[in-house]
């Protein structure tokens, strides 16, 4: 083998040297791109075939059959009377917001996806950040208390990564102060809260079927609810208010999820348990093959809870790690390991909401660390043991020489220049 044949192989076999990271010129450790989120498909010719069959009815949207034994299945699973299912997400937690009159200022965590925020300053509610716990990464009960004024009306929570908020504490919070409690579930479908169904708590929640969501229906959402009244109204408000033909007696607009997506998620939903286990295997995995790695933290998931696994969550501590989250990431980035900050640098920290409230981090010391460290991984159908063993290599790598990798990066970028 020719001496450069036999660089390569090395190069493309573990690093050895600094050189050998892509970041320095070195081969990248993986051909193809590996992302957060890549979809995981169900049986492609159970979708087809229901794709087939929705053609040949002529019905495509409008409530048609498949996504009212979409609604009936969700229902099931969530442990809910009612499942109202949604063009996405977002829409999903703006009716929920609109149908349970949330007005005046509603307390939200910053540290979430930006839609949160966004589905209440669309409807001009403002949203009130507040801190997280920095072991759960959700919202502080203790800081909730504090953030609450003669203008707040609600609390919407968030089921960060899939891990259940503390929903006792703050049922307790919205009880006695008299506030509506409403969940943004979008991370959290399969999972449960001390035993329970993640679904029936608050007065509603809220659940994104996204594509990059482990459980997806192309673009897809759901709310759902024990309410009646609530449920009734909902089915109006997604349907522009339709009591039937010409007959409009409400206020709505259109969040209806279409046929297609409901075939795909009726498809999703029988591999649930093969991509829960595959998320499962991977998270084992990374722990395994991280264990001991100092200023590495892998968020653990309760063994005693359902959850799904779908978020590879590490902490980066860049004092013991001597290289910062942000440099790691753009090392995994040359190695074609499209590593993701979620969800930083926080909402209070984007627009609109930086102008509006350019002081809101002063009251948000967790999130702004917490934003700091979190770096999330690729896992999901979409990657294998050896991807896993690969990512896994790099980082051990580039962690045990974090400090001369960190000081490499500084000499090798032209002074002033800005990554990312
Ligand atoms: C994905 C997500 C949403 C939005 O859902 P879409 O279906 O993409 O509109 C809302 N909140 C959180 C926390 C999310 O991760």
């Amino acid at each position: 083998m020719s001496r450069e044949g036999a660089l390569l192989v090395r190069a493309k076999q573990e690093k050895q040297e600094l050189e050998d990271l892509a970041v320095f010129g070195g081969e990248p450790s993986l051909d193809d791109k590996l992302y957060v989120g890549r979809p995981n498909i169900g049986d492609r010719e159970r979708l087809l075939e229901r794709i087939n069959d929705i053609l040949d009815r002529r019905w495509l949207t409008n409530s048609g059959h498949y996504v009212q034994e979409f609604e009936q299945k969700i229902a099931e699973m969530a442990g809910t009377r009612h499942c109202i299912a949604t063009c996405n997400g977002t829409v999903a937690l703006e009716l929920a917001i609109r149908a349970l009159n949330m007005t005046g200022e509603v307390i939200v965590p910053s540290f979430t996806f930006i839609a949160t925020a966004h589905a209440l300053q669309w409807q001009e509610i403002t949203p009130v950040f507040c801190d997280i716990d920095p072991r759960t990464h959700t919202l502080d009960p203790k800081q909730v208390e504090r953030m609450i004024t003669p203008r707040t009306t609600g609390i919407i929570a968030v089921h960060l990564w899939g891990r259940a908020c503390n929903v006792d504490a703050l049922e307790e919070i919205a009880r006695s102060r008299g506030l509506t409690l409403m969940f943004d579930a979008a991370h959290a479908f399969g999972c449960t809260y001390r035993g329970r169904k993640i679904g029936s708590f608050g007065r509603a929640e809220v659940f994104s079927f996204h594509a990059t969501k482990f459980f997806n229906t192309f673009e897809g959402g759901a709310i759902t609810t024990n309410d009646d009244d609530l449920a009734a109204k909902l089915r109006l408000m997604k349907n522009f208010g339709f009591a039937g033909y010409d007959k409009v007696i409400y206020i709505g607009t259109n969040g209806k999820m279409s046929e297609v997506s409901a075939a795909m998620g009726l498809t999703s939903l029988e591999s649930i348990d093969e991509f829960i286990g595959v998320n499962r295997g991977n998270h084992a995995q990374y722990g395994e093959e991280l264990g001991g790695l100092r200023g590495v933290r892998l968020i653990p998931y309760d063994p005693d809870e359902q959850c799904n696994y779908q978020y590879l969550v590490l902490e980066i501590d860049e004092e013991e790690t001597q290289i910062s989250r942000d440099d790691l990431v753009q090392l995994l980035w040359a190695e074609n390991v499209l590593a993701r900050r979620y969800f930083y640098p926080g909402c209070h920290r984007m627009e609109p909401y930086r102008s509006y409230y350019p002081h809101a981090g002063l009251m948000l010391p967790v999130t702004e660390r917490v934003a700091a460290r979190v770096m999330l991984l690729p896992t999901g159908t979409a990657i294998g043991h050896a991807d896993i063993r690969t990512i896994c290599q790099i980082l051990r790598f580039a962690v045990t020489h974090g400090a001369d990798v960190t000081q490499m990066l500084r000499s090798s970028r032209p002074p002033g220049m800005v990554t990312r």
